[in-house]
């Protein structure tokens, strides 16, 4: 069986190959660099991340690039405010942006940047003056003239029949053909950042970039186009017109869309006060690790409503699966092999793929190994688990992980990344007793815990209970947690 996506230019459920080849040409829209990343584009870049993992394990060979949106209004804004150049401005925060998608281990597409391609996109609006597509009005603005792309509208399905050239509706100040005509390149306006270019000085509107970069890189006509929901209409539609107009091919061929977030069932804003930065959720003492696994939870179609409970959930889901590939990696099994468990392996592998070709369906994939712990936790408390049924259910489990990405314990050191940061932006209040116990956890090495393990263990054997009490509890304020295990003591990070 194929991967089968849901295609919105076809608003179908397709079959997916790669248009050439073997390789798969994805193209995703990056982020606007003007403030921290919330959880609402993260949950985007997961689903995008989720679909570049499963391609990768299909696999499909993968070239994914992804732009950084660097000039725009409020960009242009908010750095004028701030009394600092375009580019001071968002290098802040485009870094930030990486450190954040590192933490929830999304993995790096190649980048492009707006303000490295902007002769590119001169070319190109003049490449598109010529075909008749785009005109220029008197301030030095360009304007993409949509009476000429008749299929415009054919992604956000909306009508614009009757729309025609000429209809002066609600002409606004640049004097527009037509009200529906969008912005290919704004002309400088005082104390703005604008670029000299063949076509005058001025600055790329918002849509131009994508098709300009996405096609310069991948190619005129691609396999993918991925972004949040609210890019359906106008910028996509907008990406297709300029691109479509430009060459005479298709542009991308499937278009893949993440459904937006709601918090505590209401959409995010910052006036209802459920606005969350990635970072604002670490300072409360939130893994990373949870955080991808619970915005990873509902297939990306579906609507995710991110909660505390369902962030407790993730959390507790996550400490499960850990423990579990704790369990298989540490227990001493004897040599041989169950049929039953290496069954239990096999279809829960098939399990998961299915359900990842059936549309990314991550919450089935989910389902499929929480089946198999339940069922090979209990073969493991009685005894059933050989050695090459350990191997088997970890390969199940490292098939899972590839994709979810939330097996590796490595929050604390990207929490505490993240508290030195408010530290160094005098945000320290910020920092929760929750992250402050939890980064205690990090303080020791896992050599040291292991030493002290050691201690409490021969302090036991010679009975002398009071003194391996206290290493436990010593430990135990440090943020270590201590099992007793049929296999031995077990220790992890709280
Ligand atoms: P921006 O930085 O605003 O350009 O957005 C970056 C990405 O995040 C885009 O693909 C948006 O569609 C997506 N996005 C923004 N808000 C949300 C949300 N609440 N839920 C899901 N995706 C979002
Ligand atoms: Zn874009």
């Amino acid at each position: 069986m194929p991967l089968r996506l849901f295609n919105t230019l076809s608003a179908k459920i397709e079959d997916f190959r790669p248009l050439q080849n073997n390789e798969v040409r994805m193209y995703t829209c990056g982020p606007t660099v003007y403030d921290y990343g919330h959880i609402g584009n993260f949950r985007t870049f997961i689903a995008v991340d989720i679909l570049r993992r499963y391609l990768r394990q299909s696999g499909y060979k993968l070239r994914h690039v992804m732009n950084i949106t660097d000039v725009d209004d409020k960009i242009i804004r908010n750095s004028a405010q701030a009394g600092v150049g375009v580019q001071q401005y968002t290098a802040k925060y485009e870094k930030a942006f990486l450190e954040d998608a590192a933490a929830l281990n999304i993995e790096q597409p190649q980048l492009v940047r707006a303000t490295e391609h902007i002769d590119e996109m001169a070319d190109f609006i003049a490449h598109l003056v010529e075909k008749g597509f785009a005109y220029r009005t008197e301030d030095g603005s360009y304007y993409f003239r949509i009476a000429k792309f008749p299929a415009y509208g054919k992604l956000s399905k909306k009508d614009f029949a009757g729309m025609e050239d000429g209809a002066r509706v609600d002409v606004d100040e640049y004097e527009k053909d037509n009200a529906r005509d969008f912005a290919l390149w704004k002309a400088p306006k005082p104390g703005e950042a604008s670029w000299q270019s063949k076509i005058g000085p001025g600055r790329p509107a918002s849509h131009i970039e994508c098709s300009v970069m996405s096609m310069h890189e991948l190619g005129e006509s691609f396999d993918l186009h991925a972004g949040g929901e609210d890019l359906i209409f106008p910028h996509h539609e907008n990406e297709i017109a300029q691109s479509e107009s430009a060459t005479g091919k298709p542009f991308a061929h499937f278009w893949f869309h993440a459904r937006f977030l709601l918090v505590e069932g209401e959409k995010m804003s910052k006036s209802l006060g459920n606005f969350h930065t990635l970072r604002d959720l670490v300072l409360k003492g939130h893994k990373p690790s949870s955080i991808r696994y619970l915005l990873a939870s509902v297939p990306y179609r579906n609507q995710l409503n991110f909660t505390d409970d369902g962030l407790q959930q993730a959390t507790a889901s996550v400490e499960r699966l850990r423990n579990f590939q704790g369990r298989l990696m540490t227990g001493k099994f004897s040599e041989g092999l169950n049929p039953g468990i290496a069954k239990l392996a096999g279809e829960t592998s098939d399990r998961i793929r299915a359900a990842f070709d059936d549309d990314l369906n991550t919450a089935q994939a989910q389902g499929a190994i929480f089946d198999m712990v339940r069922a090979a936790n209990a073969a493991i408390d009685s005894g059933a688990i050989q050695k090459a049924d350990a191997f088997a259910l970890l390969t199940t489990l490292n098939q899972f992980d590839e994709i979810f990405a939330v097996l590796k314990d490595d929050d604390a050191p990207k929490m505490q990344r993240i508290a030195d940061w408010a530290k160094a932006e005098g945000r320290e209040k910020n920092i929760t007793p929750e992250l402050q116990n939890l980064l205690k956890s990090n303080e020791l090495s896992d050599e040291q815990v292991n030493q002290k393990i050691e201690q409490m263990k021969a302090a036991r054997a010679a009975k002398k209970f009071a003194d391996s009490d206290a290493i436990r509890a010593e430990l135990t304020a440090q943020g270590i947690l201590i099992e007793q295990t049929k296999e031995g003591v077990r220790w992890r990070r709280k």
